[in-house]
């Protein structure tokens, strides 16, 4: 996406009423001058502004310190570096010391996410934050794309709704998702895809993903009474993760048949 059509999707999603736009997928510093501008045009709309990065940039903290000064004086909101034992074999785990020590430095909102399989390999990585008294937060790893061929421990949680927020996704082809893994999972229904800006303006997207009545059930009903109301056993849902659940739920055509077909009638007047 060149800079002069990223600067008008800004501004149309300010005109939109968009309040926060996170700059991430692939790595966003590595376009430094344009990511400055267009975190300055979120701030001049009084957009929310964050840019998810791996720090392959914080090699030093004089050369940190001068990017994180840009950020920060262009009128970046938050900073949210990712870290993680697959990260960091490719960057040194000093580099985020030194992105969140310069965040501190500069008044920068910032905090680690540190993805994780709640392994024990990662006892010594989540150490390492403490021992350096980084802000972080454990993000659960997402299996899927490289992340598909990692040994994927089963989980059993408590019951929980699985509601989901559903945050719009902008690809760089300019294809618009209802959330950030809508481009990945669901490859047999497509069911998070709301079309291309090519040919569709950024509020007809906006809207289609507001008024569409099984994401309006997503992010209220939850996925876990949908999957009851389809007749999946309590001790299955507890075994996946939320959006393990969300695949199953919506990539089968016959699944998203019954709930499409129930969404107004049975399905949101369903209780166990
Ligand atoms: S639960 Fe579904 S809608 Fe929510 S982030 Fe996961 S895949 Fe997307």
């Amino acid at each position: 996406m060149d800079f002069d059509r990223a600067r008008d999707i800004v501004q149309e999603m300010a005109r939109c009423h968009v309040t926060g736009i996170s700059f991430t997928a692939g790595e966003p510093l590595l376009f430094l001058d344009d990511i400055c501008k267009l975190v300055q045009l979120c701030r001049e709309n009084g957009v929310y502004s964050r840019i998810v990065t791996n720090g392959y940039w914080a090699k030093t903290r004089e050369h940190t310190d001068r990017v994180v000064s840009r950020l920060m004086s262009n009128g970046l909101s938050q900073l949210r570096l990712s870290y993680s034992r697959w990260h960091q074999q490719h960057i040194s785990r000093e580099n985020i010391v030194h992105a969140a020590l310069s965040s501190q430095k500069h008044g920068l909102d910032y905090f680690v996410s540190f993805v994780t399989d709640f392994s024990k390999e990662d006892d010594s990585f989540e150490q390492f934050l403490r021992d350096h008294h980084l802000k972080f937060f454990p993000e659960p790893v997402i299996y899927f794309g490289r992340a598909g061929e990692f040994d994927c421990q089963r989980v059993s949680t408590d019951y929980r709704p699985n509601v989901c927020s559903m945050n719009p996704y902008l690809s760089p082809e300019l294809d618009m998702f209802a959330c950030c893994d809508g481009a990945s999972r669901f490859s047999k229904t497509h069911f998070l895809y709301l079309g291309n800006l090519c040919n569709n303006s950024i509020e007809a997207l906006f809207r289609k993903c507001e008024t569409h009545v099984l994401y309006h059930l997503i992010r209220t009903m939850g996925l876990t009474n949908m999957a009851s109301y389809l007749g999946f056993r309590a001790r299955e849902i507890v075994q996946y993760r939320r959006c393990e659940l969300c695949e199953k739920l919506f990539n089968s055509k016959e699944n998203l048949s019954i709930l499409t077909k129930s969404a107004t009638s049975d399905l949101i007047n369903w209780r166990r």
